[in-house]
């Protein structure tokens, strides 16, 4: 197996403690952006008029006026004092696949988000790919976002404004057309408190009224917050970046494999409460020659076992910050159809979005220094 340039877990800062909670490493930025994250109820006891009306006027980003919610301007005051800024649209890159990339600058800081309609000519149903923290801590060989480090967490109110900047700029009008997935920049459950509160919020029928079930939340493996996630009272779907299928691969993949390896991780998924008919996502990035042999594909469904799931299989998308490659497509076929003899009912291929733009699964960087 290759060697793979990464940097030794004890370098990697801000890892959580194993077995610990998900006490953020760094607080949220505070006040700036917290009106977004409040619910009806809180608006009205901070004085914001009737919470539910106000709630509306800012959680519904089709009835703004000129990229501001419709309230009167004492309410708007009000609001200001408990922190209404939105993130700015710094720069959207087109990609030829439709997909749009934006930069969106957020207190100092940049984050990216990629909003993909499904079908570019009819409009419709759009999938928004947002970023929970700025840069992230895991530390994983392959992901460009890596490359940043973990600069700082996302709040709640930042990461509910990142969703209706965007949806104001780019749309789907109607949030029934709107599917959320944390998979931009950071690990969503190494912020947890305030990615549920995000989608509390997002979720809420008298706002945007995403249903929590369009909202995967995906992540590299964090145990004990895998188990709280499943313990939400507004719970999200669950998505695993899986990417080896055995320890000493994962650890040199995936530094958080070593605070929680696959027998672990495997049994938090298999404890985690589905709904009927739900699946866990498993992700599984094709490394050319490093994680894509056929006792790979077998490994990867064996893993599998003893939890509904559906495998996603991503070919790698290639950037400057890691020396991999993605299979070619006839290799890409022959794993497929191993996984598939092997037993695994539900798989697909992803076919990355924005590759063009750098907003594919995984390109997702922003230099600082
Ligand atoms: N931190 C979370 C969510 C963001 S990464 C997580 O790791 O799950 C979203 C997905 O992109 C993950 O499945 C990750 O394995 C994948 N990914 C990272 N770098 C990639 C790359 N260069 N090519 C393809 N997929 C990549
Ligand atoms: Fe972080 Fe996910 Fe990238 Fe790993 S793959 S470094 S967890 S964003």
């Amino acid at each position: 197996m290759r060697r793979l340039p990464l940097r030794p877990l004890e370098l990697v800062p801000h890892l959580p403690v194993a077995g610990g909670g998900d006490a953020p490493p760094s607080a949220p930025s505070p006040v700036r952006s917290d009106a977004w994250a409040l619910l009806p109820a809180e608006l009205g006891e901070r004085g914001v008029g009737s919470g539910s009306a106000s709630f509306a006027a800012l959680q519904r980003p089709w009835r703004w006026k000129l990229g501001v919610p419709d309230l009167s301007p004492r309410l708007l005051a009000r609001l200001d004092e408990l922190g209404r800024e939105l993130p700015v649209v710094q720069r959207q890159e087109r990609s030829d696949d439709g997909a749009t990339k934006l930069l969106l600058r957020t207190g100092g800081d940049l984050i990216e988000s990629v909003h993909m309609p499904r079908h570019v000519a009819a409009g419709g149903r759009v999938t928004l790919c947002i970023s929970s923290q700025v840069g992230c801590a895991m530390g994983c060989g392959f992901c460009a976002t890596a490359s940043m480090g973990f600069i700082r967490q996302l709040s709640a109110g930042e990461i509910v404004a990142q969703v209706l900047v965007v949806l104001q700029a780019l749309g789907p009008r109607h949030p029934s057309e709107l599917t959320l997935v944390f998979m931009g920049m950071g690990e969503p459950l190494h912020n947890l408190p305030q990615v549920a509160r995000a989608i509390e919020v997002l979720s809420s029928p008298l706002g945007l009224g995403l249903a929590p079930r369009r909202i995967t939340v995906s992540t590299s493996g964090l145990v004990p917050q895998i188990d709280q996630l499943g313990a939400l009272a507004v719970r999200p779907l669950l998505a695993i970046s899986l990417n080896a299928t055995s320890d000493e691969q994962r650890r040199e993949l995936m530094p958080i494999n070593k605070r929680y390896p696959l027998a672990e991780l495997r049994a938090a998924l298999q404890r985690f409460p589905l709904r009927p008919r739900e699946r866990i996502t498993v992700e599984y990035v094709l490394l050319a020659g490093v994680n894509d042999g056929l006792v790979d594909a077998e490994r990867l469904v064996a893993f599998c076992e003893g939890f509904t799931h559906h495998i996603n299989l991503i070919p790698f998308n290639p950037h400057d910050h890691a020396p991999f490659q993605p299979p070619s497509e006839e290799h890409l076929r022959r794993f497929t159809q191993r996984v598939l003899d092997s037993g695994a009912r539900l798989v697909t291929i992803r076919r990355s979005r924005g590759r063009d733009v750098g907003g594919a699964c995984g390109q997702l960087v922003q230099a600082y220094g």
